[in-house]
Parts: C-alpha cells; sequence; structure tokens
C-alpha cells in the first residue's frame, strides 16, 4: 500500500428542509418543528414531568449540517447493535436532536465483530438528555457525560457533540499538548476531533447509513489504520493515542499506515509526558486485548516500548533466547484469554509480562525480594501502577522458586495464591508451547515475527510496503 494519505470523500449536496411557501418565499419547516418540540419540552418540565413519548416510530426530518458527510448505506445486522443503546437513539431523535452510535462500536460492526460497549453522541446537552432518562445519571467534571443505565450494570455513554480545543489556553504552554478538551460543538467536529478515522465514523440508525466526514469508510475496507489528520500532530497531542494505535492494531489484526507508523517512532518519546495512569491503563488494556503477543511486539518494534518498560525492551533485545521466552509467554496469555473469553487478573497479566526480566534480575540474589523491590521501583514511578499490583506482582516473582518446588507454606492460603498458581500455568504452558504463531499480513502493513528483529537497532523502520 502506498504512503499516500486516503483520499478524502467528496462532500454530498446539503439536504435541506426548506419549501415554498404561496407567496413564494422559503418557509423552513423544519425550524418550525422544532420550535414546536423545544416548546413541548419545556411546558412539560413546567409540569415537572417527562414529555410524552410518541407511540409508534416516528419519521423525523433528517438534519442539515454545516459541513456535509460522505454517506454510505449499510445494513449493520440488528442482533449486533445493542436494543438499549437503540433505544436511547431513537428517544433523542424523537426529541428533535441528533443522535449516532459512534466510535468503536462502529468500527466493530463494520469489522463483523462484536463491540464490548456501545457509545453514543447527539447535539442534545447534557442537562437536556440527562431530563430525557430517568435511569441516567451526568458525570465528569471536565467534561459532563451523560450514562443511560440499564439491567446487569449496563451503561450507555451518552456524548453531546464536542469539537477540538482550538484556544491557547486549551493546550498545554507551547507544545501541542492537550490539556483541556471540552467544548461543545456539531457532529462534524465532533468526528474529526476523534482519533483514528476508522473510529471516526457516525451510525444513522433511522436511515440505516453510516455518516463520514474523516475517510473512515474506504480505511474500514482496507483495514488500515490511519489519524484523523497529521500523525505527528495527533500524537504530539495526546501521546496515549500511540498506544491506542498498536491495540488496534493487534487486536483487530488492521495494517498501520506507513506514514502513522513513521509518526509513531518520531513520537514515541512524548509518552513521557502522557499522564501517568492513562500509560497504565492503556498497556493494561494492550495485555487484556488477547492480543498481548503482538502488542508488546509492535511496541517493541516501534521502539515504544524502550520508553514505557526499558527494563522489558533491553531483556528483549538482549539475546533471542530471552525474547523466545516472552513471546510464547504472551501467546500463552493470549490462549488463555481465548480460552477462557476474558482476560486473567491484571496481577496474572502484569506478571507474566515482566516474569522474565525480573526473574533474571533476582538471579543469583540471596534476598529475591529486595531485587524484585529494586527492579519494580522505576517501573511504579514512571507508569504510576497500583500498589495493589506491584506488590502483588513483586510477591509472586520473590516466591516463585519455591512455588515452582511445591513449598508454597503458609502462602497457599493467601488469596494471591490462586494468581500465582495462573502464572506457573501459563509459564508451563509457554513452555511446552506450540510454536510462535504466524507473521501475520495485513492490507496496509507488513509485521515480520518477534525473532526477525534487530538487536537494539534504532531507529526501527516503518512497516515495508505491502
Ligand atoms: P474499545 O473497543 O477498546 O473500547 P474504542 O475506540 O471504543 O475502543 P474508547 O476508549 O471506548 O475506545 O473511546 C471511544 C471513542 O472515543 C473512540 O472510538 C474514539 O472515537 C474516541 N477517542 C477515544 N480516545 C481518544 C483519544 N485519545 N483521542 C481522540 N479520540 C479518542
Ligand atoms: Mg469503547
Amino acid at each position: 500500500m502506498g504512503r499516500t494519505t486516503p483520499p478524502r470523500p467528496e462532500p454530498t449536496t446539503l439536504t435541506t428542509a426548506d419549501s415554498e411557501s404561496e407567496d413564494g418565499k422559503l418557509v423552513d419547516w423544519r425550524v418550525a418543528r422544532h420550535e414546536l418540540q423545544r416548546l413541548r419540552r419545556e411546558a412539560a418540565r413546567r409540569r415537572g414531568q417527562s414529555p410524552p413519548e410518541p407511540s409508534g416510530s416516528v419519521e423525523s426530518d433528517p438534519p442539515t449540517w454545516a459541513v456535509a458527510p460522505a454517506t454510505y448505506p449499510v445494513d449493520l445486522d440488528d442482533g449486533r447493535i445493542d436494543p438499549d443503546a437503540a433505544k436511547v437513539v431513537r428517544r433523542l431523535i424523537r426529541h428533535g436532536y441528533e443522535a449516532y452510535l459512534v466510535g468503536g462500536c462502529v468500527r466493530d460492526l463494520l469489522l463483523g465483530r462484536r463491540p464490548k460497549d456501545f457509545d453514543l453522541a447527539t447535539s442534545g446537552r447534557p442537562d437536556a438528555v440527562r431530563s430525557l432518562f430517568r435511569n441516567s445519571r451526568i458525570i465528569g467534571r471536565r467534561f459532563r457525560l451523560v450514562h443511560v443505565l440499564f439491567g446487569a450494570g449496563k451503561v450507555i455513554e451518552t456524548a453531546t457533540f464536542r469539537r477540538s480545543p482550538s484556544e491557547e489556553s486549551d493546550r498545554h504552554g507551547s507544545s501541542l499538548l492537550i490539556r483541556r478538551d471540552n467544548v461543545f460543538g456539531e457532529a462534524h467536529e465532533d468526528a474529526v476531533r476523534r482519533d483514528f478515522t476508522i473510529n471516526g465514523l457516525f451510525y444513522d440508525l433511522e436511515r440505516r447509513r453510516v455518516l463520514d466526514w474523516v475517510g473512515g469508510m474506504p480505511d474500514i475496507k482496507r483495514r488500515a489504520i490511519h489519524t484523523i489528520g497529521d500523525p505527528v500532530v495527533r500524537f504530539r497531542e495526546d501521546p496515549v493515542r500511540i498506544l491506542r494505535a498498536i491495540k488496534f492494531c493487534a487486536r483487530l489484526d488492521l495494517g498501520i499506515m506507513p506514514d502513522v507508523y513513521d509518526a509513531i517512532v518520531q513520537c514515541r518519546s512524548s509518552l513521557q509526558m502522557a499522564a501517568r495512569p492513562r500509560l497504565f491503563e492503556e498497556l493494561t488494556r494492550l495485555l487484556r486485548s488477547g492480543a498481548a503477543h503482538r502488542s508488546i511486539w509492535l511496541a517493541f518494534e516501534t521502539g515504544v516500548l524502550d520508553v514505557l518498560l526499558p527494563e522489558l525492551a533491553a531483556y528483549l533485545a538482549d539475546s533471542e533466547r530471552n525474547a523466545v521466552r516472552v513471546w510464547r509467554l504472551l501467546s500463552a496469555v493470549d490462549q488463555q484469554c481465548g480460552n477462557a473469553g476474558e482476560a486473567a487478573d491484571d496481577t496474572v497479566l502484569w506478571t507474566a509480562l515482566l516474569l522474565e526480566p525480573m526473574q533474571d534480575a533476582c538471579a543469583g540474589r540471596v534476598d529475591r525480594a529486595a531485587a524484585a523491590i529494586e527492579f519494580l521501583e522505576p517501573v511504579v514511578d514512571r507508569l504510576n501502577v497500583p500498589r495493589r499490583i506491584s506488590d502483588s506482582v513483586r510477591r509472586i516473582v520473590a516466591l516463585m522458586p519455591r512455588l515452582e518446588a511445591g513449598r508454597a507454606g503458609r502462602f497457599a492460603r493467601t488469596p494471591l495464591f490462586p494468581l500465582a498458581m495462573e502464572v506457573i500455568r501459563l509459564g508451563r504452558c509457554a513452555r511446552g508451547a506450540a510454536p510462535l504463531p504466524q507473521p501475520t499480513q495485513t492490507a496496509a502493513g507488513r509485521l515480520s515475527t518477534p525473532a526477525t528483529r534487530r538487536k537494539r537497532g534504532r531507529p526501527r523502520r516503518r512497516l515495508p510496503q505491502g
């Protein structure tokens, strides 16, 4: 695939609800209708009750947009669309707001996957949305969202359209780093503030079509990860997007466009500027994704791991044997996730990730606990690893030789014991493991096997063009 930016969709013609009145003047019927709906809502609020729900499905006017999207008729499988999310969308539309499925759920549905959650975007302001759903609450101080709550803990996150910060005050000093991201906007502004084109698509449930302001549909078709706008700018604005690119590439088996790959390599050190809890959270998501092996390998290959976990990067680069051990363990983590249908406990995941270099650091030390602490302290500082997890990782690794020899002693009665046993089981599975997964080839880029990486070669090259 070439390095050219994907072609942007041609804008479609604006639709209008205007029609001509008897005296030949244009009358905007839509405004009148929306005004009526607003008056009804206000009247209902004054009466202290929810506005009546129209029975049956009401055909609403199509919205008009200041910037028209490319539209794609798409018949998504209704069985895969959460009925409660659909209910929320329809009620918002009935009350005169624009409302769409957005982000990861649209991407996953288009890729034929079952979304893990459903997010909505709407023109309704948080208070207005809140007033439409008794089972809802407003969350967030920086940016207010509405959580509409359903049974079994289901949450449909409903966000008001917002736009990217443009003011100097929304950014950090003279850098591009975004500190505030909380200005309401319109649908097209909400689309372009998102990170990747595949995450910037809106699904219009009523008219069964995808609205695309960002060129996401062509990227879905070619299974390519492309930032919305210049990748260097977007990664400098929010370096955590680098980890998100790696996650989507690994988890969804997509290719990274070569210019995006280059930008990851170029911008990797800005990850040091990101909020540390977000780094921990995103790394944990990589481990939970069912594609931990590919995620961490890609992080290693791009040099991202040298920034976030230099201890592990150095261990991987030291010898082929080391690297194979780590990759096998991570493959076992993925296999276990696939078999169980859910990821292991975070403590198990982090222990599996750090086990080999930590064992190496503890080898030959009389006080293994002290060696484990020395290893973990800088990691905890850099990534804000919660003490609950770092303490557990430390204890499991320090006790590993005794546990493997079946001498758990009193530790066997602690809640940590089953997690330690899980790590040992993964280790055994990795040692007797089947060959490493085959290299993955994708539409937009090619990945080689972990074993083919150069030793400590910097900077790493972008993916060969495929
Ligand atoms: P997942 O399936 O892992 O939840 P997701 O794409 O839904 O993937 P979320 O973190 O749930 O990821 O975010 C929802 C949407 O919000 C994304 O699809 C994207 O459009 C937008 N988004 C999330 N994080 C960022 C970010 N750092 N910068 C810009 N947009 C973002
Ligand atoms: Mg999501």
